[in-house]
Formats: C-alpha cells, structure tokens, sequence
C-alpha cells in the first residue's frame, strides 16, 4: 500500500471515529466520565489494531519481497525457504487481535516454520 493511500484510508478511519463519538455522546448526553472514557477507548483500540495491520502488512512485503537479502532463521541462522503467505494472528497491546498476511517461512537446518521478524 503506497503512503497516501494509508493516510487517506487512517484519515477517513479517524473521521469515522470523531463523528461516532460525537454522535455516542449525543445519544447518550447522561454518560459518565467512565463510559465516555470506555466508548472513546473502545473505538480507538479498533482503530489502533488496523492501523497496526496494515503498517505491519507494509513493512513484511518490504522486507521480503522487496530486498535481495533472504531472512534467517533466528536459530542456526540458516537463509529460510519462502513458503508463500499464511495469516498470523498477533495480539496487540490493546487485547485486540488482529491476524496478518505474513510470508512465511521454513528454515532447511530445524525444519522450523518461521515468520521472519518484523
Ligand atoms: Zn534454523
């Protein structure tokens, strides 16, 4: 994804945010601190988790696809074999999991399936 098609997609993400809490807020104009902290808190951990997704999406097709070094196993430092993409599931700090597009790779020496870091 090239970078202004990111800030446009996080750009409409964050106004989608700001007028649905501004309309929460509205719908519910006896809220307590506590809810409003927890609505504003909910919705913008969504948000948090995808604009993870996709910048993570970013850097693992960089650094695959995109340099001529392979990555290695973390192990025995053996170049890993590509084996195409599977989706990993992360778990952001937030709690949310969000499941990526990883390539993925087997290092030769272990035998191990490996994402490569990043
Ligand atoms: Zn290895």
């Amino acid at each position: 994804m090239e970078k202004g098609e990111l800030t446009q997609k996080w750009r409409a993400m964050s106004e989608e945010i700001i007028s649905g809490v501004a309309e929460w807020r509205q719908q519910h104009p006896k809220a307590t601190f506590r809810e409003i902290e927890a609505e504003v808190d909910q919705r913008l951990s969504e948000m948090r988790a995808r604009m993870l997704s996709d910048a993570a999406i970013v850097s693992a097709s960089a650094d695959w696809e995109g340099s001529e070094e392979q990555p290695k196993c973390p192990h025995c430092g053996a170049e890993l074999q590509a084996k195409g993409k599977k989706k990993r599931k992360m778990q952001t700090r937030g709690g949310q999991e969000i499941a990526l597009e990883r390539e993925y790779g087997i290092c030769p020496k272990c035998g191990q399936g490996i994402f490569p870091p990043g």
